[in-house]
């Protein structure tokens, strides 16, 4: 369950930038997830209390998310297509060779304080 790799990454970012602004308590993190990451949300939700629970200043935070779809350039016809729904072949041409525009990352958006 990666996931909770994920969620400890983000918890020790999310607390550097609170003490940068002087949050004391984060009430809400709002995140960006590529959709390559493999992300399942409902161990997402799960592992999110536990972790929280360990970073004082997340511990009552409400997490929110939404998923960015993967999106890859060909390199043969440059057409621009959804990774996850085609499996990274280029529906055009069928090459695989690509650039990855979106969906590889995990963004912090926005914390509230
Ligand atoms: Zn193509």
């Amino acid at each position: 369950m990666h996931e909770l790799g994920i969620l400890y990454n983000m918890a020790k970012t999310v607390t550097k930038i609170a003490e940068e602004n002087n949050i004391d308590n984060v009430t809400e993190i709002y995140l960006e997830i590529g959709s390559l990451k493999g992300i399942v949300p409902q161990f997402l939700d799960e592992a999110f209390p536990y972790v929280a629970g360990q970073f004082p200043c997340i511990e009552k935070a409400v997490l929110k998310y939404r998923v960015i779809p993967a999106k890859g350039l060909c390199d043969d016809c440059n057409a621009i297509y959804d990774l996850c729904d085609n499996e990274g072949i280029c529906p055009r041409c069928h090459s695989r060779n690509k650039k990855v525009l979106s969906g590889d990352d995990i963004t912090i958006v926005q914390i509230s304080g």
